[in-house]
């Protein structure tokens, strides 16, 4: 299974913001949606960095004066690891687990296409283990 076959069952829409946005409103947007991570792009939609729930919990914990006015591009990752439709669900197991990050955005030709959260790989490979113990459990009955 590859992240061409994860988007198609999930959908491409990414939740994406501007450098400048305030922070009040990408936490507004985070709380709204329901959602752990915000893509930031460029002028002309390239990436720029993200912003987690993670960059707020930190940004909040070093201020002294609150952090709602600031803008997004103080407190985003600017160095963004991404993948693309090809990327297969073990590859990004293992991306997650080594950089320690639960967002990873779909990149195809230089365009955002789609984001893969920790929840989108979980739900796939309990779906596949399941499946993996049906069809032993077949062989055995049948064995
Ligand atoms: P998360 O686990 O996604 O909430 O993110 C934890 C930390 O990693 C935060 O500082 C994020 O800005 C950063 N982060 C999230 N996704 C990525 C990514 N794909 N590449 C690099 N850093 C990331």
């Amino acid at each position: 299974v590859n992240i061409a076959q994860l988007l198609k069952a999930k959908g491409r829409a990414v939740t994406t913001a501007r450098p400048n946005a305030k922070m009040l409103d990408i936490i507004a947007t985070l709380a709204a949606k329901r959602i752990g991570a915000i893509v930031i792009v460029g002028e002309k939609g390239e990436l720029a960095g993200i912003i987690s729930e993670r960059d707020v919990i930190l940004a909040l914990a070093k201020s002294d004066n609150g952090i709602f006015n600031d803008t997004v591009s103080e407190h985003m990752t600017r160095d963004v690891v991404t993948c693309q439709e090809s990327t297969t669900i073990d590859e990004m197991m293992e991306l997650m687990t080594q950089g320690r990050f639960r967002h990873v955005p779909v990149i195809e030709d230089g365009a955002l296409v789609g984001i893969i959260s920790i929840g989108d790989v979980v739900k796939n490979h309990i779906a596949e283990v399941e499946m993996e113990v049906t069809a032993m459990r077949g062989y055995f009955a049948t064995g």
